[in-house]
């Protein structure tokens, strides 16, 4: 009997994990959720991990691992997205499988969901369906997730509104672009938002906006990519660009959708500098500090009228 879920710390906790714990919570199951990542969690993860896999998925299984024995079950949902043209990438598409079978030793309990565009089917439908699984009646489940639901919702509108503040201020203002995983995550991306910090630049997220209107704005970027995330970030980088000095671009090793995108959206930007990371397994942020304090040097003297001048 399923009393504890364990929701490992990785991969789309950041982007919907406010959601998720709130509607067990609410149908009275206990959350625990593994600890901030670090070089360990990583390192652990990527033992388990084929060479080729991208570095949040490996920090995913280390975060999996470090859930065994504390919970009755892991929740691994997967997601293939609800559109036809905002699909998540391929790794979440089998996520539990993959995870199942890395752990066919442990036999580490999953419980999962189905996100799954070719099903034509809506959120709430698949909450449903997790309650079903969870022995909850419909009802029940209705009422945790519309009140779940409007827990994120309020979560995402305050860093919206914090940033927008943000905005305002006078400084240095660097947008931190990428995967919410990627950025939030604080062996990978907080470490780079503690960099520009130290510099004294304020840092914008990709992922701290309005996320329909970024969907519908990134359909004048393109009409036909596919991914979902990469479609937040563009559509955001459109509205966030207009308050900003430069943009960093951040993507995690070996990542397909970034490989096209990024490359697409630096060709595309014209009118601000871009710095573009890519972080591995190896290096994590290490030897990024000078490129940032490069970076941040070129954008002062273009803000102050570009090299030559006396400031
Ligand atoms: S989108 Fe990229 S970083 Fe994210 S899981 Fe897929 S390959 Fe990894």
């Amino acid at each position: 009997m399923i009393q504890t879920i364990g929701i490992p710390g990785g991969l789309m906790i950041h982007r919907d994990g406010v959601l998720w714990k709130n509607f067990f919570e609410q149908l009275g199951f206990h959350c625990v959720t593994s600890r901030k990542s670090d070089r360990q969690i990583l390192e652990q993860g990527t033992e388990r991990a084929v060479d080729e896999t991208c570095l949040p998925f490996k920090m995913y299984l280390g975060h999996v691992m470090e859930l065994m024995g504390k919970c009755d079950a892991v929740f691994i949902p997967r997601m293939g997205g609800f559109k036809t043209r905002e699909k998540m990438c391929t790794r979440y598409e089998a996520l539990p499988d993959l995870v199942k079978n890395i752990f066919r030793d442990e036999q580490i309990p999953v419980l999962t969901v189905s996100y799954d565009w070719y099903d034509r089917t809506t959120e709430e439908k698949v909450y449903l369906e997790l309650g079903d699984k969870l022995g909850k009646t419909k009802k029940e489940t209705k009422k945790a997730y519309i009140f779940a639901k409007k827990q994120q919702e309020a979560w995402l509108k305050s860093r919206e509104k914090a940033q927008n503040q943000l905005m305002e201020k006078e400084g240095t203002k660097v947008v931190l672009a990428g995967h919410p995983y990627v950025l939030h995550d604080a062996y990978m991306g907080g470490e780079l938002a503690r960099i520009l910090e130290k510099m004294g630049a304020s840092v914008l997220y990709t992922d701290y906006v309005d996320r329909d209107s970024a969907l519908k704005k990134s359909y004048d970027f393109s009409r036909v990519m596919p991914w979902l995330i990469n479609r937040e970030i563009i559509g955001a980088l459109m509205a966030l660009r207009k308050k900003a000095d430069g943009i960093v671009l951040v993507s995690a090793y070996p990542c397909g959708p970034d490989a096209l995108v990024n490359d697409m959206l630096i060709r595309r930007i014209k009118d601000l500098p871009v710095l573009s990371l890519t972080l591995d397994a190896q290096s994590g942020t290490a030897g990024v500090e000078t490129r940032i304090e490069s970076f941040i040097d070129i954008i002062k003297y273009q803000k102050a009228g570009g090299y030559g001048t006396k400031n």
